[in-house]
């Protein structure tokens, strides 16, 4: 078979990924329907090459070898309502649209159920992978079914929400079928009516302190103007816009560790009484900027090319000439710091694609 039009050869990766770091891929492919993604399957499977699946870029971390093979980015972003009902709305929305961009169109249809996930980067085809959450509201709310294309077979296939292990910022797609699908739309069943209260302590204050109301329109502005003030809303403008938002996810602790760490917390002259910590079942959830702080890595560190966030301790930046080697090294700095000096291992939220050791291994390795 020819290699289709559509297929680009060498292609550097950095203009695609918010970090702006990491090499060339073999093959570029942007797909705009079915018809195109079985022609790039077929193609990638006569010429023996790999996949690798690429949304809007702004939670990967890209090597400097770059990506063998074939990088499919899927851009087919139509929005389609299914059922119109008194109470709810279900709409299925191609992966390609922006996550912001249909955040924005629900709340000026009066629909509820995502508003608090304004601001966030990326496409929609991305959001079931780590079931994306903020503010105390979460895609596995409203989540009703994903389709996919399997690599493998090229079968399309309807998956439902109760079967992708939907998780605090985890999925089955994440983990044990990473690779293997691509998402080519997502239903989400969104209700009419009010929004339910903020139950998230930053955001209630914010809207109280802006006059109380708590519609639609209200929420979406402040927690904009939340992310905003954290650089966690993408602009160009902004210093620390070459971020993946939040590098480490939150590490979730039991009652044991929490008493190892208040200890080590209390060697440090850290009074164990200012641990934030938040209830998740039967562990706690601990704020892994916190502990980065406590740590002794401020907002606004510097090491040579990368460093941290002025506004958040949680989002490494490139600050313009930063190779993925560099954040590497930061973010094992970071590891081990905060492992060595709190007892706490934190892992990365972002997915690392192109490196011969696996992100763990990158991380604790010297
Ligand atoms: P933050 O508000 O400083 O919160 C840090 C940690 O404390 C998070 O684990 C958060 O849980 C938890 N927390 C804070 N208040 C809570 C409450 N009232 N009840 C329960 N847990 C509470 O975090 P941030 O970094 O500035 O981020 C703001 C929000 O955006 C957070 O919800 C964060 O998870 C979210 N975010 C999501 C993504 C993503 O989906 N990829 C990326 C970046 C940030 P939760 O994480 O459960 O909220």
């Amino acid at each position: 078979m020819s290699q289709p039009s559509f297929i680009r050869g060498p292609t550097p990766l950095a203009p695609y990924c918010t970090l702006a770091v990491g090499g060339t891929a073999d093959y570029l492919a942007t797909v705009q329907d079915a018809a195109e993604v079985l022609d790039a399957l077929e193609w990638a499977h006569a010429a023996g090459v790999d996949m690798t699946i690429l949304g809007g870029g702004s939670n990967c971390l890209v090597a400097d070898a770059g990506l063998r093979g074939l990088v499919l980015q899927y851009s087919e972003g139509s929005r389609r309502i299914l059922q119109q009902g008194q109470s709810d709305c279900l709409v299925r929305i191609g992966a390609g649209h922006d996550w912001d961009a249909l955040v924005a169109w629900a709340v000026a249809e009066g629909l509820c159920g995502i508003e608090c996930l304004s601001g966030i980067p990326g496409r929609v085809g991305a959001a079931p992978m780590q079931n994306i959450g903020a503010y105390g509201q979460a895609l596995a709310g409203v989540l009703e079914a994903v389709s996919v294309v399997d690599l493998g077979s090229g079968r399309f296939e309807r998956i439902e929400a109760g079967d992708l292990g939907l998780s605090y910022r985890n999925s089955h797609l994440k983990t044990q079928w990473r690779g293997r699908f691509l998402v080519t739309d997502v239903e989400l069943r969104l209700r009419r009516g009010e929004p339910a209260p903020a139950r998230y302590g930053q955001l209630e204050e914010a809207l109280a302190a802006h006059g109380g109301t708590a519609d639609l329109r209200s929420i979406r502005e402040q927690v904009l103007a939340l992310r905003r003030r954290k650089s966690m809303v993408y602009d160009p403008e902004d210093a620390n816009h070459r971020s993946a938002g939040s590098f480490f996810l939150n590490p979730r602790i039991d009652d044991d560790d929490i008493s190892g760490l208040e200890a080590r917390l209390e060697a440090l002259g850290v009074s164990p009484e200012s641990l934030p910590r938040y209830p998740d079942g039967d562990r706690w959830k601990v704020p892994a900027a916190w502990l980065i702080e406590k740590a002794g890595f401020e907002k606004g560190l510097v090491r040579g090319p990368v460093g941290l966030s002025t506004n958040h301790s949680l989002a490494l930046i490139n600050r313009g000439e930063a190779k993925a080697t560099d954040l590497v090294a930061l973010a094992r700095e970071i590891h081990q710091g905060v492992r060595e000096r709190l007892g706490v291992a934190l892992w990365p939220e972002p997915i690392f694609l192109g490196f011969e050791q696996s992100a763990a291994e990158l991380l604790e390795g010297t």
